[in-house]
């Protein structure tokens, strides 16, 4: 029997705003120098506390929604999403129902497209902390997150692979990066991934059941999770049996899933229309403003660095360092245009250390560099040479057979050209000159 995996994930990316989504509070909550600077009545769940939108935090969303080729929704809303938790002490989240911001984009991964369901606006919950006080085990609540503006991205399960997976996520954190509206640190947990697996047995149908793996805090162990899970899934769907429909953790020490808690039923959440909020409506004007905001992207860059001569490998790396990237732009507009398919194979070999530098100071760089090469191919003729004729014995002992006196000769030729050099390239050079 062969399966076929069908993964979907969400991913949670913080939006680095100034303030948080539905009050003034600062939003900083890993600048924040201690727990609960950043509260008010609004985000610490206060009866009567009366919520506003961050126009900003809308904006931005729909400014990834169109770097995610999504349509832009001219109605929307934000509804409550009932949930009990001590880190949620409304008692609901407000988030997106029915009406997100934007819905049906897609991302092209090096092996195919991946439909992209909707990305909505919520907001992020406070912190739980599990630390021993007086020596008692005891959870702590930190505030300064609750309330902090929190995009989804929900991918259709069109992902085939753990591989495929990674390259999407990656692909989101560089698009978000791009596009400055957060830092997507999976290590702080600003951009956080959850991924829907299952087998199905046609690679068509939807399977019966599907697991959530959360608590993944790297594109490594994302990866990891689901191959985990699909080896998991296919032990027991050959052995008749379901995999339970639950929600599963990554655990690093365990190097495998842990089951958290079944999900048998769809939860219900009772969402209904929030109603201290406005309804939002938006006209083509505003989405033509959001659309003038929109940066080159990482991939139209590649595409624009190939068609100026660099190989596909350079064009990415060069595009994912904006120092890098600042450099290459600057010399295709300039008279030293013919130079930056070797700029670009230099500072990605980081030949030259490009921070901060102009690109005509790298690309004299770059070219006195390359006479350096050139100097130093005829400098070890020169040193090989010299070596040869002063070491008359162990050369003498080479040609008899004794292979390991060459190490020796390698030896004195580096010392002659006193630079750091390949010994292989050396070893070679003395060989070729010794039977010469
Ligand atoms: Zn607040």
């Amino acid at each position: 029997m062969t399966y076929f995996p069908i993964i979907g994930l969400e991913i949670h990316v913080e939006l680095k705003t100034n303030s948080k989504m539905f009050c003034g509070c600062k939003n900083d909550p890993f600048g924040a120098g201690k727990p609960n600077i950043y509260t008010c009545p609004v985000c610490l769940g206060m009866p009567g506390a009366l919520p506003r939108t961050n126009r900003k935090a809308v904006e931005w969303t729909q400014l990834l929604g169109l770097a995610l080729h999504c349509n832009l929704a001219t109605q929307s809303k934000f509804d409550r999403k009932h949930y009990f938790y001590p880190d949620l002490p409304k008692g609901y989240q407000i988030s997106q129902y029915d009406q997100p911001l934007c819905e049906n984009g897609y991302i092209d991964t090096s092996v195919g497209r991946i439909g992209i369901r909707r990305v909505h606006l919520e907001e992020d919950t406070a912190k739980m902390q599990h630390i021993l006080v007086h020596g008692t085990r005891t959870s702590c609540i930190d505030f300064n997150r609750s309330g902090v503006p929190l995009v989804e991205i929900v991918t259709e399960p069109d992902i085939r692979s753990p591989q495929q997976a990674r390259e999407y996520a990656k692909k989101i954190q560089e698009i978000v990066r791009t596009l400055h509206i957060s830092d997507a640190d999976m290590e702080k947990g600003s951009m956080r991934l959850e991924a829907n697996i299952s087998l199905s047995t046609d690679g068509k149908t939807l399977p019966a059941y599907k697991v959530e793996v959360k608590n993944i805090n790297s594109f490594r162990f994302l990866e990891k999770a689901c191959t985990f899970e699909l080896e998991r899934h296919e032990k027991l769907l050959t052995q008749n049996a379901v995999p339970v429909q639950e929600t599963r953790g990554w655990s690093e020490s365990k190097n495998g899933t842990v089951s958290q808690r079944s999900k048998e039923n769809a939860e219900d959440y009772r969402y209904f229309p929030e109603p201290d909020l406005p309804p939002m409506r938006f006209s083509d004007e505003d989405f033509e403003k959001i659309r003038a905001q929109l940066p080159e992207l990482p991939e139209d860059a590649i595409s624009r660095y190939i068609l100026a001569g660099i190989p596909e490998n350079i064009a990415r790396t060069v595009a994912q360092n904006r120092s890098f990237a600042g450099v290459i732009d600057a010399l295709l507009v300039s008279s030293h245009k013919n130079m930056v398919v070797s700029v670009a194979q230099a500072i990605v070999n980081k030949k030259v250390l490009v921070e901060g530098k102009s690109a005509d100071v790298v690309v004299a760089e770059v070219t006195a560099f390359s006479k350096n090469d050139e100097i130093s191919e005829s400098n070890l003729q020169t040193a090989v040479h010299a070596v040869i004729e002063e070491q008359e014995k162990a050369v003498a002992d080479f040609r008899s057979g004794k292979q390991q006196v060459l190490g020796f000769l390698v030896g004195m030729v580096i010392r002659k050209l006193g630079k750091k050099i390949d010994a292989k390239t050396v070893a070679e050079k003395l060989h070729s000159a010794i039977q010469a």
